[in-house]
């Protein structure tokens, strides 16, 4: 039997998208606003408790997988590669919980985003994410936000990050002092290598939880009697009247039906090709919608650490997720890079059969790039060309620069100097991953001071020229960033969220 579900008529706040950006705002306006009524839509599934929890903490694999499959959108669901270290250059396939564009990822004499992913479920990607969040730095930090610190302190409040999850984890240090020997000269301590600032915690009983959505709502949130999630919900425009908004059509997939609910303010929070997808099906296309796309190039390679003792019998196993973030080189201007550096339990390459692998010697070294930003590296959108889910399809045109290229190789030579201080190289050469690979793909509807062409909302993320209309998560990022990009976002939607919680409460 289908369940019949009320949406609201009308209520004070919209909110498009269950990902960590939009469940910020939630989080926000249930703190500051608790008066005011929030809904919350999200086209995917359920697929955890509490809503929008990281699938790694299914404990039963089999669970674990279903979650996984029903993030993968609608359609075909195609090849999965575990891990991007996986991945050989050139292959096109997801990681799980992800699902690709099927077609205009790449048109000819372009390079294109041939991995760029999504997911569709309640918690968005971060149900499925690795959950690595350093702050940016240098050239990546956005200069005319001058509370742009406490905003991440937020984002970390938000997140549940903390740095000691891995503590336990044996050889930790061993590789933060090998890398440090060779990068942390003339380097001001925030810039030196240290452990990464990870969204997850351990429990009382040693069970590492990661951060999802669930952490981002908090107890607040699920308590606040004015706060509605509804998913398997599809946005499919928003409503304007006289250049303000007055609030969306939702299309509830159980029934087909169509609804419209009123909104005082609309957060779109539908990732960096959806939202712009959302604003353009409702014929919101300010100039810079869709432009600046940036994508994190990614190197891998890896390392086995050399002069470590075989651990005991007896010693625990490092409990590492396969590419669980656990040491960071920070990004600078002068080494623009950001590396995330983990230990494996097993080897991405084959070894020899006699010889087995020290849990946690085995060292996975990422170094992402910041993307020379160009306004024609954009997603674009028409009229004849529609998604599974019959929203104008994301078209992608995207090129490397002369300058990335040269970046990449710069790269490529520093991820080798980086594994050779820690041990022994694993393969002859590092991969270059295939582009869209780091799933930071940013910058289509960036933040800006004036209304000036190359920005789409204002340093609250309120779309310039839409009343009431605001735009969250990595597409509001202005800056070529380099680091993992989730922490600045949602740090971006609290101050998004504080002007709402500011203007409903004056
Ligand atoms: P999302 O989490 O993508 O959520 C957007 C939601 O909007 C989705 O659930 C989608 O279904 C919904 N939606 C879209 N359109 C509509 C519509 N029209 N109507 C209703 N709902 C809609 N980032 C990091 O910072 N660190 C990491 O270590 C890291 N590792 C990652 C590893 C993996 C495997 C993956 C998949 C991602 C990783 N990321 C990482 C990226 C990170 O998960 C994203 O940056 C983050 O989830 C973005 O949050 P968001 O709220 O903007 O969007």
């Amino acid at each position: 039997m289908t369940e019949v579900r009320e949406y609201s008529a009308a209520v004070d706040v919209a909110i498009v998208g269950s990902g960590p950006t939009g469940a910020a705002y939630a989080r926000i306006l249930s703190e500051r606003a608790p008066e005011a009524t929030v809904a919350m839509f999200e086209v995917g599934p359920t697929i955890s408790d509490p809503p929008g929890a990281h699938v790694k903490n299914i404990a039963d694999p089999d669970a674990r997988a279903r979650a996984q499959a029903a993030s993968e959108g609608p359609g075909e669901r195609g090849a999965k590669v575990a891990n991007p270290g996986a991945a050989k250059a050139g292959v096109r396939a997801a990681r799980p919980g992800t699902f690709l564009l099927d077609d205009g990822f790449a048109f000819p004499g372009e390079d294109g985003l041939p991995v760029a992913a999504m997911s569709s479920n309640v918690g968005g990607m971060s149900a499925h994410w690795t959950g690595a969040c350093p702050r940016p730095g240098g050239s990546e930090r956005i200069a005319f936000l001058p509370d742009l610190d406490e905003l991440l302190d937020e984002g970390d409040r938000l997140l549940g990050v903390t740095t000691d999850a891995f503590d336990a984890a044996p050889f930790g240090a061993i590789v933060r002092e090998r890398l440090a020997a060779v990068v942390d000269e003339g380097r001001p301590p925030a810039a030196r290598v240290q452990r990464m600032p990870l969204a997850a915690h351990r429990r009382e009983d040693g069970r590492l939880v990661w951060s999802g959505s669930d952490v981002v709502l908090g107890d607040v949130t699920r308590a606040n009697p004015n706060f509605e999630l509804h998913d398997e919900s599809l946005v499919t425009s928003v409503l304007l009247e006289g250049g303000r908004v007055a609030g969306l059509a939702v299309r509830d997939l159980r029934t087909g039906e169509t609804h419209e609910v009123r909104a005082r303010y609309v957060v779109v929070a539908a990732d960096a090709l959806r939202t712009p997808q959302l604003l353009w099906a409702s014929g919101i296309r300010p100039a810079a919608l869709g432009r600046y796309l940036n994508d994190q190039a990614q190197v891998v390679f890896a390392a086995r650490l050399r002069d470590v003792e075989p651990l005991g019998a007896d010693a625990p196993t490092t409990g590492l997720a396969e590419h669980s973030g656990v040491s960071w080189v920070p990004f600078t201007d002068d080494m623009p890079f950001h590396g995330q550096v983990m230990q494996l339990d097993a080897s991405p390459i084959p070894l020899a059969e006699d010889d087995p692998v020290v849990p946690g010697s085995i060292v996975g070294l990422g170094l992402f790039c910041a993307k020379d930003l160009q306004a024609d590296d954009r997603v674009v959108f028409d009229d004849e060309h529609v998604d599974g889910y019959g929203m104008p399809a994301p078209r992608i045109h995207y090129r490397l620069t002369d300058h990335d290229h040269a970046l990449i190789e710069r790269a490529r030579a520093e991820i080798v100097r980086l594994g050779e201080a820690v041990g022994d190289l694993l393969d002859s050469r590092p991969f270059t991953l295939p582009l869209g690979s780091s799933l930071h793909y940013q910058g289509s509807t960036r933040m800006g001071v004036v209304d000036d062409g190359t920005s789409v909302c204002d340093p609250d993320s309120r779309v310039w020229g839409v009343d009431g209309l605001y735009v969250a998560g990595n597409g509001v990022i202005p800056t070529a960033t380099a680091c993992n990009p989730t922490v600045t976002s949602v740090a971006l939607a609290v101050r998004g969220a504080r002007r709402i919680a500011r203007d409903l409460t004056r």
